[in-house]
């Protein structure tokens, strides 16, 4: 049976889920986690891969087709194969992980052969030092072998890099060489002021038409892939050499327009923007029992009324400073980036 269209107040479908299975990570980045200290979800809060399971049945069911596993750092869920085992057979068009790719040098192979069909990787700089700087951890060597182990297993691997006035601005074209190296797509990602960026300023945000400039005067023209039906994130560019690269530039050009994601906590709440400051809660519904259809209905209204535009309305505030402020998220965790799942 054709899923039912679910659309929101602003005529966007429900197509894509990113799923957070931990709000633990292995890393510090200054980007996203920069304090010293953060409330973490109690065990018996998080949702289990039963669980989740039925919820992607259920978020199939109206119309998702692409499903992101996602974190906190989500290869630090124990048994994170057996969840991908779960979803491997459902009929989705993507089933993909994002990780730092700290531990990916264990679990590349196994979580292929669990049916995990892509991966993103963020990787912020290739020199070790900045790793150290930017993440305070000392396992740049460990991400660089994590991410050639992926490199044998998987096809259209990409490698994500929040670009950072004065700290990485000048790794473009080695960040792009390097993607080259192992087959991978680089995309760059504009500095967001989401919540959790605590040192956020707009003076280490380097925007996209910046990006593309810099790139220009290197490589000479750069071609704008023109790709009508996507609803990606990340436009996507071409350089002389054929070679092609992605901007994500939620900050200066978001593309609220065509969001067509939700996301859902390791807890279960269910979020319709990243910058949303409420959410529904679905582990109760999950937990006293309700019908796959009472929590199909709950999720429907959240996103028929759905008019979320947070990047958009970001840009559109003059002085622009830290979204949520420190004591903001002390209160509410679940305003954090790492909570909900980037
Ligand atoms: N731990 C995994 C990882 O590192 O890919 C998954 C979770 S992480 C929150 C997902 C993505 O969010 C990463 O690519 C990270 O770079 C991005 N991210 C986090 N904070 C960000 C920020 N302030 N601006 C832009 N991207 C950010």
């Amino acid at each position: 049976m054709e899923p039912m269209a679910l659309i929101d107040t602003l005529g966007r479908p429900l197509r894509s889920l990113r799923v957070s299975v931990t709000d633990r990570c292995n890393l510090r980045c200054e980007y996203c986690m920069p304090e010293e200290e953060y409330a973490w979800l109690s065990r018996e809060d998080l949702l289990h891969f039963e669980e989740i399971s039925r919820l992607v049945d259920i978020f199939i069911g109206l119309g998702v087709d692409k499903v992101r596993l996602t974190g906190g750092e989500p290869l630090l869920r124990r048994h994170l194969c057996h969840l991908v085992e779960l979803l491997a057979d459902k009929p989705l068009q993507d089933l993909a992980l994002t990780t730092n790719a700290i531990l990916l040098e264990e679990f590349a192979q196994p979580l292929r052969r669990a049916g995990l069909r892509r991966l993103n990787i963020s990787l912020d700089t290739l020199v070790p030092e900045r790793f150290v700087r930017l993440t305070r951890q000392h396992d740049h060597a460990t991400v660089m072998r994590g991410i050639q182990a992926a490199a044998r297993e998987y096809d259209g691997t990409k490698l994500d890099a929040v670009i950072m006035r004065g700290i990485n601005d000048d790794e473009l074209e080695p960040l792009l060489d390097f993607a080259a190296s192992i087959g991978a797509e680089m995309r760059f990602i504009e500095y967001m002021d989401v919540g959790g960026a605590t040192r956020w300023s707009s003076g280490t945000v380097v925007p996209r038409a910046e990006m593309l400039e810099r790139l220009r005067e290197r490589f000479g023209g750069i071609a704008a892939v023109e790709e009508p039906a996507s609803t990606a994130p990340a436009d996507r560019f071409a350089l002389p050499d054929g070679r092609v690269f992605g901007v994500i530039a939620s900050t200066t050009a978001p593309f609220c327009r065509d969001c067509d994601r939700a996301r859902v906590t390791a807890d279960g709440m269910f979020y319709t923007c990243l910058y949303a400051a409420d959410g529904l809660a679905l582990r109760p519904l999950l937990r006293r029992g309700d019908t796959a259809g009472a929590i199909a209905g709950a999720i429907e209204a959240r996103w028929e009324s759905r008019a979320d535009r947070g990047a958009e309305e970001r840009v559109a505030v003059r002085e622009r400073t830290v979204f949520v402020p420190v004591s903001a998220l002390r209160a509410d965790p679940h305003l954090e980036m790492h909570k909900r799942g980037g």
